[in-house]
């Protein structure tokens, strides 16, 4: 839609680490690439090895591994030894508590030290963690910690009487939770445990087909799913956070994403700890000042983010960025959503810096195609595939598919099945998991093209797809091009069922500040749609300053359509409340 490439000028004092992309391209191999990892001292792989003991145990041993914010702004440090101790100790208590190889241990927490040590120390002990989102309310928490079989659960008392205590009864699995703070009754205290416990922890042997980790996909198109992720991913943790994220050891990182799913366990806890980097944890909730604060203070030179969290920067001023001293920022990465050209280039002129898109899920477990240091962008793309991630587009009827190899055809991204990090399994749910994949791809569900140089362009979910008078319609498309008039902020698009032309185009649009939701507005937006998108322009526009998003930042356009059309919402457990 006319948006020039952004060209990279290797100005920057860091090198990045993928340097040649075809070239590493070419010659890459994960076999060659797990000599990156350090393996356990009697053969095996784990992660909690991988992301601390190994750097406790070397040069990294007194630098800070993570430095956690409060709300107030108070800041907590923990170095690597101190976390390797932490994490020694809470595998401990797991297995004082009898909980052992395979067992899941959950947590429903914000973003504080204990959660970091749990999940290490979960999968330091052969058990298995799975993170939920803090805000999830009584029935999402249930319907999980059941789907899970959950064996113990961290937690804060408050969290504990609102959410978990009514559905003890009906949660026979769950023998323990611990709480972070005075125990109610049929809790203990996470401290006392920890303070009993030896700091001392031999990993047993652990192999990379050893199930590490549950994530619940995020739920925005339906049930969420239970993935199942083994230790070896950490492999494509490690290499995908040098490729994508650009991460050197002497990076400040910070990753935005909520722990309860999956990036913020795959990059806010495993990757950039691999990489022996400092992480910065900030507790608090999206606050435009606030996140430029830490960008600032914390002298933050990577930042892992989403489109939403920029979107409503953009929609906050470039002004407001030019307030704050962010020159230490070197990279800013992107994942979640579609990220609209748009914001790619308002962090050229807010921040200095573009924005780096790139795409993956939970099933994924990593990064799978991303934009890189060293790579031009080419804005709204979402870039081109990892060394080692073969990709393609496949067009099928259900019963087989086969890549379609002409540039610009539109159809499902798909995955060649072998990088570490792929998912094993849904949890109680082998007949899906077994749909998944089909004459040697994994297939996604989202729909793409990729362009004559191997980008790939997202175009929606296969679910969200449009079609609209024998057109095929992403909704990104037209969501962005709105995006271009300067009085949006943010729009979702859905197709409405339509006699005459099977589905018509209709945008729910967010105003930024100053803008009125009038009549004019209206006539004006749909005018300037279809100059810029044609036939596929939005034909309805509803004004809407509260967008369904899921916990994760993605607009829920299934709940956009089922409240447009009446229809039974479905599973809301992921929704967000209140913004
Ligand atoms: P569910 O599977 O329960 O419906 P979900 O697919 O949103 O939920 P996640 O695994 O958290 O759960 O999200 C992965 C999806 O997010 C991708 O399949 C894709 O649709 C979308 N996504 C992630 N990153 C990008 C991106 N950079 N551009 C476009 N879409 C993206
Ligand atoms: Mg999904």
């Amino acid at each position: 839609m006319g948006w020039e490439p952004i060209r990279k000028r290797h100005t920057g004092a860091v090198r990045p680490n993928l340097a040649d992309y075809p070239r590493s391209r070419a010659e890459f191999s994960w076999d060659s690439a797990r000599r990156q990892l350090a393996g356990l001292p009697g053969g095996g792989l784990n992660i909690a090895h991988e992301a601390v003991d190994r750097h406790a145990a070397g040069p990294l041993r007194d630098k800070v591994a993570l430095r956690c914010r409060d709300r107030g702004g108070h800041a907590t440090e923990l170095t690597y030894d101190d976390l390797r101790r932490a994490t020694n100790r809470f595998a401990n208590v797991l297995r004082s508590l009898g909980i052992g190889k395979g067992d899941r241990v959950a947590t429903l927490l914000g973003r504080v030290p204990e959660l970091y040590v749990t999940a290490i120390g979960t999968v330091k002990n052969t058990s298995v963690y799975a993170p939920l989102f803090s805000a999830f309310g009584p029935e999402p928490v249930r319907e999980r910690l059941r789907l899970g079989d959950v064996r113990v659960l961290v937690t804060t008392p408050q969290l504990y009487r609102k959410r978990v205590e009514q559905l003890r009864e009906s949660l026979p699995a769950l023998e323990h939770v611990l709480v972070i703070g005075d125990p109610p009754p049929g809790t203990r205290s996470f401290a006392a445990e920890m303070a009993l416990a030896s700091d001392e922890f031999t990993i047993p042997p652990t192999s990379p087909d050893d199930m590490a980790l549950l994530h619940f996909t995020s739920g925005t198109t339906g049930k969420p799913k239970g993935a199942v992720h083994v230790h070896g991913a950490v492999l494509a943790h490690h290499v995908t956070a040098a490729y994508a994220l650009d991460l050197h050891t002497d990076d400040v990182y910070w990753c935005t994403a909520d722990p309860g799913w999956v990036t913020g366990t795959s990059y806010g806890i495993i990757a950039p700890l691999t990489h022996g980097v400092t992480m910065i944890v900030d507790a608090s909730d999206f606050d435009a000042h606030g996140w430029y604060e830490v960008l600032q203070d914390e002298h933050v030179t990577v930042w892992y983010t989403a489109p939403t969290a920029l979107r409503m920067l953009m929609r906050s001023g470039a002004e407001l960025a030019k307030r704050y001293d962010l020159s230490a920022l070197r990279f800013v990465a992107s994942v979640g959503e579609p990220l609209n050209p748009e914001v790619v280039v308002w962090g050229q002129e807010a921040l200095g810096l573009p924005v780096h898109d790139n795409w993956w899920q939970t099933e994924t477990g990593a990064i799978m195609i991303s934009n890189y240091a060293a790579e031009d962008i080419r804005p709204g793309s979402m870039g081109l595939p990892m060394p080692g991630v073969e990709a393609g587009i496949v067009m099928g009827d259900g019963e087989r598919v086969v890549e379609v190899t002409d540039p610009e055809a539109v159809g499902e991204l798909a995955l060649r099945p072998g990088w570490p990090s792929m998912f094993r399994g849904y949890l109680h749910d082998d007949a899906r998991y077994a749909k998944s994949f089909l004459n040697g791809w994994y297939l996604t569900g989202d729909l793409a093209r990729r362009d004559p140089d191997g980008y790939y362009w997202f175009i929606g979910r296969a679910d969200d797809v449009i079609k609209s008078a024998g057109h095929l319609v992403g909704p990104f498309e037209v969501e962005s091009a709105l995006m271009e008039h300067p009085a949006v902020a943010e729009s979702g698009v859905i197709g409405k069922p339509d006699p005459v032309v099977g589905e018509v185009v209709k945008a729910f649009v967010t105003l930024r500040p100053g803008h009125e939701p009038t009549d004019e507005l209206r006539t004006e937006l749909i005018a300037f749609g279809r100059r810029r998108l044609g036939a596929v322009a939005p034909k309805e526009i509803a004004f809407d300053q509260h967008l369904p998003h899921t916990r994760s930042g993605k607009v829920m356009r299934r709940l956009l359509k089922a409240r447009e059309l009446g229809l039974p919402e479905g599973d809301t457990s992921t929704l967000e409340v209140g913004r």
